[in-house]
C-alpha cells in the first residue's frame, strides 16, 4: 500500500498519524435501491479519518515533505495556512504530534486564517489542538489583503519562522490523493466480492481541487473500465480507438466559479472558490463534467444519507452524492446506472459533527422522521 503503511491497522498504531486516511468504502444500497440503480454506489467515508476529513492526508504529506527538505524545523517553524477548516485541523493535529507544540506555547502553534462561515465546531477543535485562528471576511476577494490568503501572507512576512505550506499550490496536495486515497479505494475494491474491481465513475467536490485532481490522475494512469461499463463510452471515443475511460465528475456549489457561473454566497463549506487554485487541473482529459449543486440540494441529501444509510456526513458530501445521482439519472449516465458490474465511487469528505451548530443542520435534525409516531407517543404519555 504505497504511502499508507497503516492501511491494515495492524496491532497498535504508533500515533494518531497512522490513523490518517484508511477510510472505508461503504455501499449506499438503500439510496441506490430508491433510485433504481443497478450499479454499485459506493461512498468513501472520510469522516473515519483521525482528524475527521479528506484533508488529513494532505496535511500529513505536506508537513512530512517540508520536514524532509528542511523547510519545516520543529522548534523553529510556525505553520500558517489559509483554510476553510479541515486542512487546519489536519495540520494542527500533525504539529501537535510532531512536537511543534513546545515552540508554540511560547509563540503560536499553528496560525490559520479562515473565512467567517467556518463552523464553530471546526474552530473549537482547532483551538483545542492549540491553534490560533484569525477570521477573515467572506466577501474579501481572494487576492485582497483582507482575504484568508492575504492575511496568511501578511502573517508569514511578520512572524519569524512562519511557513505557509499552501494547499492551493503545493503538489503534495494532489499527490497525497494520487498515492493514498486512490490506493485505498483500489485496495477496498480488490479485497471485496464485487464482480469488477475497477473505478468506473468518480464523483468529488472541488475546493482546492487536490482530491479530484489526484484521484482522477491515478485513475487515468491505472484504470481500465469494467467490461459492462464499456457501453458508457461515447461512440466517438470508441470509433477513435481511444483508451476506455472512467467518468470523472466534479461537483461545485452555485456561487463558485470553478465549474462556471458567477461569484455568490453559499453555505456549504470546503468546496468552491472565486479563483482557480493551482493544484486543480481542470483539463477535459481529466475531468469529464462539472455539475453545479445548490445548498438546498446538498443539505437535503445530507439528511437522506444520515436517515437512510446511517452515515453522519457533512454538507459537501450531500453535494457530491446529489451530483452523482443527477448524473446517473441523466441519459448520459444511464449505461453506468444500469450496469451491475459498474462501481461508482463518491467521495464523502467530512462528517456532520463539524456542523452540529449550523442552522441548516439544526433545522433538519428537528424535523421528525415519523410524525405519526410522534403523535402516538404524545397520545400515550401526553408529551414527547
Ligand atoms: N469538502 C470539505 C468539507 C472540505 O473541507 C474540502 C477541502 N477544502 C473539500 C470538500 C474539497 O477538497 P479539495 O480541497 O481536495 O478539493
Amino acid at each position: 500500500m504505497s504511502g499508507n503503511s497503516a492501511y491494515h491497522w495492524p496491532g497498535v498504531l504508533s500515533s494518531a498519524l497512522d490513523a490518517v486516511g484508511c477510510t472505508p468504502l461503504i455501499r449506499l444500497d438503500r439510496i441506490a435501491k430508491e433510485e433504481g440503480l443497478e450499479c454499485n454506489l459506493l461512498g468513501k467515508c472520510e469522516f473515519f479519518s483521525v482528524g475527521g476529513s479528506v484533508k488529513d492526508r494532505i496535511a500529513k504529506r505536506m508537513v512530512e515533505e517540508a520536514e524532509k527538505t528542511g523547510r519545516l524545523v520543529p522548534g523553529k517553524s510556525v505553520v500558517i495556512e489559509p483554510t476553510s477548516g479541515n486542512t487546519g485541523i489536519g495540520l494542527a493535529l500533525c504539529c501537535a504530534i510532531k512536537g511543534y507544540k513546545c515552540v508554540m506555547r511560547r509563540s503560536a502553534p499553528v496560525l490559520l486564517s479562515a473565512p467567517p462561515k467556518m463552523s464553530l465546531e471546526k474552530e473549537v477543535m482547532l483551538r483545542a489542538l492549540g491553534a490560533i485562528i484569525v477570521r477573515t471576511p467572506t466577501e474579501a476577494a481572494w487576492d485582497s489583503p483582507e482575504s484568508h490568503i492575504g492575511v496568511a501572507q501578511t502573517l508569514q512576512r511578520s512572524i519569524p519562522g512562519g511557513v505557509i505550506l499552501d494547499q492551493y499550490s503545493n503538489p503534495h496536495n494532489p499527490l497525497a490523493h494520487y498515492h493514498s486515497t486512490y490506493a485505498e479505494i483500489k485496495y477496498s475494491l480488490e479485497s471485496s466480492s464485487l464482480p469488477s474491481k475497477t473505478i468506473d465513475m468518480l464523483v468529488a467536490g472541488a475546493g482546492t481541487g487536490g482530491t479530484i485532481t489526484g484521484i482522477a490522475r491515478a485513475i487515468r494512469d491505472n484504470e481500465q473500465l469494467s467490461p459492462g461499463a464499456v457501453t458508457a463510452i461515447s461512440t466517438s471515443d470508441a470509433q477513435g480507438g481511444q483508451k476506455q475511460r472512467a467518468k470523472i465528475i466534479a461537483v461545485d456549489p452555485e456561487g463558485s466559479i470553478l465549474g462556471g457561473g458567477h461569484v455568490g454566497n453559499y453555505e456549504v463549506e470546503g468546496i468552491g472558490y472565486d479563483f482557480f487554485p493551482e493544484v486543480l487541473d481542470p483539463s477535459p482529459s481529466l475531468i469529464d463534467e462539472w455539475l453545479k449543486i445548490n445548498d438546498k440540494e446538498s443539505f437535503a441529501m445530507v439528511k437522506r444519507i444520515i436517515r437512510t444509510e446511517g452515515l453522519f456526513v457533512g454538507g459537501s458530501s450531500g453535494s457530491a452524492l446529489s451530483g452523482a445521482l443527477r448524473y446517473l439519472r441523466s441519459p448520459a449516465g444511464a449505461s453506468i446506472a444500469k450496469d451491475p458490474t459498474a462501481n461508482v465511487v463518491v467521495i464523502l469528505p467530512d462528517g456532520v459533527r463539524n456542523y452540529m451548530s449550523k442552522p441548516w443542520f439544526l433545522e433538519q435534525a428537528d424535523e421528525p422522521a415519523t410524525a405519526d409516531m410522534r403523535d402516538t407517543i404524545r397520545n400515550i404519555i401526553g408529551r414527547e
